[in-house]
């Protein structure tokens, strides 16, 4: 049987674990933290259990695909809930709309804010859907040649739809209202990109989140995480936690195993690394063996952003919250230029507001409710110090807090932490404290373009998960491990 070692218990890292033991290789998986998870792990403490990362499920066929595809069905394992609306979108000027998975409802709410716009919705909704079925044709693949990415078809069908346009720009010429023109076109950040950067093509996105449902698995997102682990024991996978690997050994220009810190040595067939690839390359393989990505290419890629998070356990529910909520605020351009431009901290955050008690008591003691903040950041590239700095935006996200949630919330909290760039850097080993994923995910960096998910340079060395393609988030990371699977299945069995 041929084993395989890989570095990094995160969402990719296991579902490529999984799928490559039900392929019948025998797998260790090696993390250097001490609770597997990686950016999807989760904070337990005094009743509260709140998710560290992670909390918008979409594309939930990317979920139940990689469950049929080790013979289950992830829906009778975990108890999953529609959320409905998806988002509540708060504006600086305490207005808010409703963004309804329901479309005539969501028309509805959009209408509110300006009349007219149900039409716009309606355009905005299909030219994205369209984007979406042609963009996918570029995400569920391997690539190995230039040659992979033609698609004639697809390519003039793309241009059709004005995929190249900036996002923002795209999405004003179906909304007139700058705060629709702020909810239809912010989900570019999640991939580390700016809307006003951002090519158009990225309102796939939005169409996902909008059009394809957004779901909730009782117990949280770190549910997935431990039904993983519990199928990884039934499989036969070895995981191993505060197993930190220093290095991955290279003899004759082939990957036979890894070093950890502690000086122990796992040999190993085929090495996959989950952990952030630049950081991979840069931390982990011998600076003799990068011919293809030396320090002088990693240094000229494009970073994605950070993120300050806020995690707040309260004595007191809130029957007028939504499960999910964004806040927005006044001057957007100036936000997210400081995130991506200016490199700066931001005036005003804007910030992700995820309310998981509204749906599930069960996270938190009788009476009490989970707040978790995200407001996105600059990386570490930028010249913040966040041991003063964390305090500061910790007092502004309450000051909304207080406008949006409770004036006197502060009197309420009884339970909070806090992570910083800095907590991405120290824990995951995240690159310049990335949060999402580390590459951001422009045109020259998605697709063909992304790192591979096989080394050309090092034979027997794999990747998995955000840092190669289709790139970042949860579905993408699962469709990673099913792509690389396809490629050892058919290169090594
Ligand atoms: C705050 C936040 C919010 C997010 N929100 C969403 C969301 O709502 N929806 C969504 O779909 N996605 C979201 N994402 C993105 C998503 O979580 C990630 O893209 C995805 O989880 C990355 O998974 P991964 O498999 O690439 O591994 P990662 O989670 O990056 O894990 C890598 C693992 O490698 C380990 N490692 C690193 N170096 C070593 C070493 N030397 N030795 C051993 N182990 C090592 C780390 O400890 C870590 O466990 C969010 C991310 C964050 C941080």
């Amino acid at each position: 049987m041929q084993s395989i070692v890989v570095i990094g218990a995160g969402m990719g890292g296991l579902a490529a674990a999984l799928r490559l033991a039900h392929q019948g290789f025998k797998v260790t998986v090696l993390d250097k933290q001490a609770r597997p998870g990686g950016r999807s792990s989760v904070i337990e403490e005094n009743g509260f259990r709140v998710d560290r990362g992670p909390t918008i499920l979409v594309m939930k066929s990317a979920f139940d695909e990689t469950y049929q595809a080790l013979g289950l069905d992830i829906n009778q394992r975990l108890d999953f809930v529609r959320l409905d609306p998806n988002y509540r979108v708060y504006f600086h000027d305490d207005t808010y709309v409703d963004l309804y998975a329901d479309i005539d409802r969501m028309a509805q709410e959009v209408e509110k804010i300006e009349p007219g716009a149900a039409r716009g919705l309606d355009r905005f909704l299909k030219a994205s859907e369209r984007k979406y079925a042609l963009g996918m044709d570029f995400v569920d693949r391997n690539y190995d040649h230039i040659t992979d990415l033609m698609n004639p078809a697809a390519g003039v069908k793309l241009l059709a739809t004005r995929s190249y346009e900036r996002l923002y720009d795209q999405v004003g010429s179906f909304f007139k209202s700058d705060k629709l023109q702020k909810a239809f076109s912010f989900h570019s950040m999640f991939l580390g990109l700016s809307p006003f950067d951002a090519l158009a093509m990225y309102s796939l996105i939005t169409y996902a989140d909008l059009a394809l449902g957004m779901w909730y698995p009782k117990g949280g997102i770190y549910s997935i995480i431990e039904d993983m682990l519990t199928i990884a024991d039934d499989l036969g996978v070895t995981i191993r936690t505060n197993a930190p690997v220093q290095q991955i050994v290279i003899e004759n220009g082939r990957a036979v195993g890894v070093r950890l810190e502690s000086g122990e040595f796992i040999a190993a067939d085929l090495v996959v690394s989950n952990a952030d690839l630049p950081y991979t390359y840069r931390c982990l393989v011998p600076p003799q063996y990068r011919r293809d990505y030396p320090d002088s290419r990693l240094d000229q890629m494009q970073y994605s952003c950070s993120g300050y998070l806020l995690y707040l356990g309260v004595d007191k529910t809130y029957s007028h919250l939504q499960h999910q909520a964004l806040y927005f605020s006044e001057d957007y351009r100036a936000n997210l230029d400081a995130i991506f431009a200016t490199k700066t901290l931001p005036d005003e955050p804007s910030f992700h507001l995820n309310v998981p008690t509204v749906t599930d008591p069960s996270l938190a003691p009788d009476g009490h409710s989970l707040l978790y903040l995200l407001a996105p950041m600059p990386n570490l590239t930028a010249p913040i110090d966040w041991q003063k700095t964390a305090p500061l935006v910790r007092e502004q996200l309450l000051t909304q807090l207080e406008r949006i949630v409770d004036p006197e919330l502060r009197q309420h909290i009884v339970w909070e932490r806090e992570y910083t760039p800095l907590d991405f850097q120290q824990d995951i080993n995240a690159v310049y404290g990335t949060a999402f994923g580390s590459l951001a995910q422009g045109f020259f960096q998605s697709a063909y373009f992304r790192p591979h998910n096989k080394a050309r340079d090092i034979e027997g060395l794999y990747f998995v998960g955000q840092g190669t393609y289709p790139g970042i988030g949860m579905p993408m990371v699962l469709i990673s491990a099913k792509l690389l699977t396809e490629r050892i299945v058919a290169e090594w069995l």
